[in-house]
């Protein structure tokens, strides 16, 4: 999949920063995460698939934002979860 098939990567100008190193959601609870990915609609910070709570994953389905970037140091890359589409940056 690329960019192409998804109009949320395609309208994507600026890609949010995380604004800190932490799900913050995990903070909340005192649990733990993999990776963090920061959504690109709200920008806040969150775990990834491969974390236990996956809460990326429910905030994209909740909230309906549909995009994450990697808050990984290094990854450059941006994913749309309704569409499983990737695109790099
Ligand atoms: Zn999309
Ligand atoms: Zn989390
Ligand atoms: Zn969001």
């Amino acid at each position: 999949m690329t960019a192409d098939s998804c109009a949320h990567l395609a309208a994507i100008e600026t890609v949010k920063p995380p604004k800190a190193h932490v799900c913050e959601t995990c903070v909340k609870i005192g649990s733990q995460w993999v990776h963090l990915r920061t959504c690109q609609t709200c920008g806040v910070t969150l775990c990834c698939d491969s974390s236990a709570n996956r809460h990326a994953s429910k905030h994209a389905a909740s909230s309906g934002h549909p995009v994450v970037a990697s808050a990984e140091p290094g990854e450059r890359w941006l994913y749309c979860f309704p569409d499983e589409a990737f695109a790099e940056y």
